[in-house]
């Protein structure tokens, strides 16, 4: 399970700790069982708005989908579906050439 996102840096609070530590106490399967926080469904956009062509021309579209630095937002956390992400993947990288969108940015 990697797809939690960690705040980086972080100091534990002291439940946290004393979770960890009666989380490790329990075996791994009895742990995933119960969640410790709600996440919401994510669904893909695209499927949403039965979207069966993501113009490469359209960066109003593609802005979400790619980060700070340039980097295109992985699928565990845009919760856009394989096939979505596929054409979004060919979409952004044809923006990329035309320098409609950033390889890489500065921060
Ligand atoms: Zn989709």
């Amino acid at each position: 399970m990697t797809d939690e996102l960690k705040p980086q840096s972080d100091p534990p609070a002291e439940g946290a700790v004393q979770e960890r530590a009666r989380a490790a106490a329990t075996p791994a399967s009895a742990r995933r069982s119960k969640r410790q926080f709600f996440r919401k469904k994510k669904v893909c956009r695209f499927c949403a708005d039965r979207i069966d062509f993501i113009d490469y021309k359209n960066v109003e579209l593609l802005q979400p989908f790619i980060q700070e630095r340039g980097k295109i937002v992985p699928r565990r956390m845009s919760g856009t579906c394989s096939r979505h992400q596929r054409w979004l993947k060919i979409a952004i990288k044809r923006a990329r050439n035309i320098a409609l969108l950033p390889f890489a940015s500065e921060i």
